[in-house]
């Protein structure tokens, strides 16, 4: 029998986890293979040719022993592509791993945390995982960040996400610069999906005492499952994040592998972001084309606001297309976020979602 009152174990351990995290839901990771997974924003267009060759000359050492403390190798290769040195990088378990260690190094439980709604749904969960009050502010109505908004909430760390996720808006440099100067504490700027834009200060970061720039491998750079991202910031910021992060939180292999790729695969990156650019381009006019209305993009995805969208999504997925519903979002509503990669998947995509609204029109109407 099946039954939703948790289990006597469930109810125990329920009580005696943190009051901050009971309501924190996990993140969801389905993977069940589907003809187009177009919901996660990584490189649909393969992983770099640089990677793939050395994945295959793991050495014993690299399996049994653990890997060096500071990921040097990989460390100089993101600070050569960064522009900066390589103690002004700390690289992590994904860039989540970066801005969670980050949001402990610099703020104490009860401090806040404060950021655009919406963006990336992972950082009211950092802030509630470490303690710290979500402070989300609206958009500005242009669209683009309020920096007034977020520094009145007098933030300990202000969280700024450059293309923002799920919106695909750029913040303007200008009004990031406003909150930089004022901030009372910690700056993060997420740049997860800076490759897609000429836009981004990486390489500016260490140029401040109060400012994080993270960016990841796992988008442009087609390596999620490798698990590495990083930050730039000032020598003394990346070794407050480093004490906070600890050891050992990349293995060896995937750190040799994606050294190499930075050094190697740089040009077959770009080319690919210039392709996903141009498909989302494509995408956006054949949505415009059905009466669609997506959001201006920065990034290798679109959001496109549609009704009933966990319905969509839902109706998408049994025709073998994923994609991200984002229900209720603040001042845009329902809407669906779609990654974009070759050609031929964004066709299946824009075949599923106009057959599901084709579908709702006539029971609609039919009704
Ligand atoms: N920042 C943003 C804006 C993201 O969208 C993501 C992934 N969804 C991340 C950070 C985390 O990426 P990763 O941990 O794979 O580096």
């Amino acid at each position: 029998m099946t039954t939703s009152t948790p289990s006597s174990s469930q109810g125990e351990s329920l009580r005696l986890g943190r009051a901050t995290i009971r309501d924190v839901v996990p993140y969801p990771t389905e993977r069940s293979p589907c003809a187009a997974d177009l919901s996660d924003n990584t490189n649909l267009f393969g992983a770099p040719p640089a990677a793939l060759r050395e994945l295959t000359t793991a050495g014993r050492d690299e399996i049994t022993r653990y890997p060096g403390l500071h990921a040097r190798r990989l460390r100089e290769a993101l600070a050569d592509y960064a522009g900066v040195r390589s103690d002004q990088v700390v690289s992590g378990c994904g860039s989540d791993d970066v801005i969670d260690s980050a949001v402990r190094a610099f703020a104490e439980p009860g401090e806040r945390l404060a950021y655009s709604d919406p963006t990336f749904s992972m950082i009211p969960v950092f802030a509630k995982v470490n303690g710290l009050v979500p402070s989300p502010v609206r958009f500005a109505s242009s669209g683009d960040i309020d920096p007034d908004a977020l520094l009145a909430t007098e933030a300990r760390i202000i969280y700024i996400c450059s293309p923002n996720n799920p919106t695909g808006s750029l913040a303007t440099r200008r009004l990031v610069d406003r909150v930089i100067e004022r901030a009372p504490g910690i700056v993060i700027i997420d740049e997860a999906y800076a490759e897609f834009t000429d836009d981004g200060r990486v390489s500016e970061a260490p140029d401040h005492d109060r400012v994080l720039v993270t960016r990841t491998l796992s988008k442009a750079f087609g390596m999620a499952g490798f698990r590495i991202g990083y930050g730039t910031g000032s020598a003394s910021l990346v070794h407050e994040i480093e004490k906070v992060r600890g050891p050992y939180k990349e293995n060896t292999p995937a750190e040799r592998a994606a050294a190499c790729a930075l050094r190697e695969d740089v040009s077959w990156m770009r080319a690919l972001a210039a392709k996903a650019v141009e498909n989302r381009e494509r995408f956006a006019d054949a949505l415009r084309a059905n009466g669609l209305a997506p959001l201006p993009s920065a990034a290798n995805f679109l959001l496109v606001p549609i009704a009933n969208v966990a319905l969509v999504a839902q109706q998408m997925r049994d025709r073998g297309i994923a994609v991200r519903p984002y229900p209720g979002l603040p001042g845009i509503g329902d809407a669906l976020r779609i990654t974009i990669g070759p050609w031929a998947l964004m066709e299946l995509a824009l075949d599923a979602l106009l057959e599901v609204r084709a579908a709702a029109v006539t029971i609609e109407s039919a009704g």
